[in-house]
């Protein structure tokens, strides 16, 4: 239908466009119809123009350049161009000087955080809470937009099952329905509830789709993923931020089954579009769509364009393909011009939808909203809330942690106790070092001249050198208790930097155990962007928290959960591996034919290492212990096409601390058509209790709770029984069972 209307040019009448208020459908039609009946092809090419930030980083000639494309109508939208300043004087030339005046949109990474930077999204997805992660993307839209900036490319939903893969670090870990969870609620907090207020901005999934199943965990590299796989793994979070109303998609390097996803037709105009009936901007990644050379599906420049708009890549990110080959093509009759409009509409909808055909100085115009909202104290401390939540305490041996406040000397060893980077991790917009808290510095903060505080560094995060062993030995032989901190550089994960090893780097392990060999209490905080094989320390180091790479306030989160002033609640969104072997290594894995890995050689196991992870998805322990009562479900039976269960079960604080559980559900097909998961995660509550206080926690469940794709790919839900597991991680034994009869 969207088709159709887009074919039939609404003829221009003067005057110009009325002014209209967004949100209202029919008055954008009218007015992007009107608008597009004035453009030329230059100027809508140039619509769906997207450079680089010139404008940011280099010269007054290159700048110049900028500002006369941005007269001529050929840049639609800008990447990485920030500053109420900056954005509102080139807004101004757009609207000013440009022949039809049309405002300009800017994107910006804007993944943890603008300024004030939060913890990385995997971290983030620690918490098991949405809503925390819906107020971190509040928060860094209310900055983002005070900085002039429209468009964030976040959040990133690919699922990421193979942590060698760098970017494990930017999204929400190995599960679909956590996945998508969390992608509904980041997208929710961008966007606001009205992508007109000047504090909101379009949220864009990304990226689209199976970018996390690169072979070998080998970044940009070739997707194989089975249909079944793509609808059940991959696709479910891009479905969820499409449900919250995600206005932007980024599409993704590689390809599926032998396409490049900027050239996925069958994915893009079939699946998202048509059958998903998603209206927003698909951009491309950058040089997404000359790479379809490389990818050796176009053999020029213009037919990588061709193939790229073809397949609904509105948007050209970095490639200039669009701009300047494009115009031959469409000309000559190779590229049809309603392939043209359509991404065209959909940029200026976009612009429309924020506001800005009103005003589009409202994100720019006020220098002191930008003054007031970068690293307000209320974002401070939401990003510090965030960091305490995302903590995961992975051991605690006899109780080692909390820590006293009042020990006499404590050693602090390892080479990011005092990394502020170590604090911030990747992509962090504009966040800045000097804003970060680390460890150390905390620890001054919190500890009064009672505590002595032992510093050595011990070790490089990755270098042979073990000429600071003796140093960090002494430190400890000198102190009541030790921390640690150890883990990677944040250049160690996120694009680009993938790893064969998923090893403490250096000599850092070995450091731990020879500081672990002193029988002093010791605590090892990991900071690092990717599960960690840190099997080496179990029964050594008796305690161990993942931190991940926590944000600016990580260093104070770090201290609260080391005093226990916060106990933990985090836990694991992904599977940690033994080692990297393992890989890929996933909770939510099917049978095989054979009975359970045994003393049974022939069952399904490694000869050198369990077959079981190091820590199971959903771990995570706290100071305090929950108990659980055997779960109970609603209805036995279930009939017909009434899905709807209900499963309770009761919790309860059998420790001496307040504490707070992430309660977890997962759900069994028993005996289906095809074969099914073991389990999948379909609920999760984080449940606040009093020492000896119990709680009854209920969770809903319905059709897609249940469903399976059929061996022909229908969505079903096929009789027979069902097991419900309730927990506090993916290994949670109890259970209850019920039947569908249909
Ligand atoms: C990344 C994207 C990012 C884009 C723009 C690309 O290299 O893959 O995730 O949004 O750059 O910075």
């Amino acid at each position: 239908m969207l088709a159709t209307l887009l074919a039939t040019p609404v003829a221009w009448a003067a005057p110009p466009p009325p002014q209209t208020s967004a949100g209202d459908l029919a008055a954008e039609r009218a007015f992007v119809d009107a608008l597009m009946a004035r453009m030329t092809l230059a100027e809508k090419l140039g619509q769906l123009n997207q450079p680089p930030a010139v404008g940011n980083n280099t010269g007054p000639a290159a700048m110049a350049g900028s500002e006369d494309q941005v007269r001529s109508g050929a840049i639609g939208s800008w990447l990485g161009t920030h500053g109420a300043e900056l954005t509102c004087r080139l807004q101004r030339i757009a609207v000013e000087e440009s022949r039809l005046g049309i405002p300009l949109l800017y994107a910006y990474d804007v993944i943890h955080g603008m300024r004030t930077t939060f913890p990385v999204p995997l971290g983030e997805a620690s918490s098991f809470d949405p809503d925390e992660a819906r107020n971190a993307a509040r928060v860094a839209a209310v900055e983002a937009t005070a900085h002039g900036v429209h468009w964030t490319y976040a959040p990133m939903v690919d699922i990421a099952r193979d942590p060698r893969w760098g970017r494990v670090v930017e999204g929400a870990g190995e599960d679909p329905y956590l996945g998508a969870v969390f992608a509904a609620a980041r997208v929710r907090g961008f966007q606001g509830d009205d992508l007109a207020a000047p504090d909101t901005l379009l949220a864009t999934a990304k990226h689209f789709v199976g970018y996390g199943a690169a072979e070998g965990g080998r970044d940009y590299n070739v997707a194989e993923i089975p249909e079944r796989t793509l609808r059940e793994v991959y696709l479910p979070p891009f479905e969820a931020a499409v449900d919250a109303g995600a206005q932007s998609i980024m599409a993704a390097f590689n390809e599926v089954a032998g396409v490049p996803m900027h050239a996925h037709t069958p994915l893009i105009q079939d699946l998202l579009r048509a059958q998903w009936g998603w209206d927003g901007v698909l951009v491309s990644d950058y040089t997404g769509v000359l790479e379809l050379v490389e990818h050796g599906v176009a053999a020029t420049r213009e037919e990588a364009g061709r193939l790229g708009l073809r397949a609904g890549v509105d948007v050209d990110m970095v490639s200039d393909i669009y701009l300047k080959d494009l115009p031959a093509a469409v000309e000559a009759g190779r590229v049809p011009m309603a392939e043209v409009d359509a991404s065209v509409r959909r940029v200026l909808n976009a612009k429309f939808r924020l506001g800005l055909f009103d005003d589009p100085y409202r994100y720019c115009k006020d220098s002191a909203r930008q003054e007031a909202t970068t690293l307000a104290p209320e974002h401070r401390a939401a990003a510090r809330r965030m960091a305490q939540k995302s903590m995961v305490l992975l051991e605690n041996e006899g109780g080692v942690l909390p820590l006293s406040k009042s020990l006499g000397t404590l050693a602090v060893i390892g080479p990011l106790a005092d990394e502020p980077w170590a604090m911030l991790g990747n992509w962090v917009g504009i966040g800045r070092p000097e804003d970060a808290v680390t460890p150390l510095a905390a620890l001054k903060q919190v500890l009064g001249d009672g505590t002595k505080l032992v510093v050595a560094k011990g070790a490089d995060i990755d270098s042979d050198d073990t000429s600071g062993f003796d140093r960090a030995v002494r430190a400890a032989r000198s102190a009541d208790a030790v921390v640690m901190f150890l883990g990677e550089h944040p250049e160690m994960s996120a694009e680009a930097n993938n790893r064969t090893s998923l090893d403490l780097p250096g000599v850092q392990e070995r450091l731990a155990l020879a500081v672990a060999a002193t029988g002093k209490p010791v605590v090892v905080v990991l900071l690092n962007g990717r599960p960690l094989s840190t099997g080496a320390l179990q029964g050594e180091v008796p305690a161990i928290l993942e931190a991940w790479f926590p944000g600016i306030e990580g260093g104070n989160a770090i201290v609260d959960v080391l005093f226990g002033d916060v106990n933990p609640s985090g836990k694991l969104p992904v599977t940690v591996p033994r080692n990297v072997g393992q890989v890929p290594i996933y909770y939510a894995h099917r049978n095989t034919g054979r009975p359970p890995a045994s003393d049974n050689k022939y069952t399904s196991k490694y000869i050198d290492v369990p077959w079981t992870p190091l820590y199971p998805f959903g771990h995570g322990l706290s100071y305090t212990t929950f108990g659980y009562d055997p779960p109970s479900v609603a209805r036995a039976m279930l009939a017909g096409d009434d899905l709807a269960q209900q499963v309770s079960v009761r919790v309860t604080n059998t420790g001496q601390r307040a504490g707070t559980e992430v309660v977890q559900l997962y759900v069994r097909d028993d005996v289906a058509s095809v074969t099914r998961p073991v389990r999948q995660l379909r609920g999760f509550q984080r449940v606040e209790l009093q020492p000896g206080e119990s709680r009854t926690v209920t969770f809903e469940l319905g059709f897609d709770d249940l469903a399976l794709y059929d061996a022909r790919m229908n969505r079903v839900v096929e009789p027979g029984t069902f097991t419900v597991f309730t927990g506090g991680n993916s290994l949670a034994t109890d259970s209850v069972q019920f039947e569908v009869v249909r």
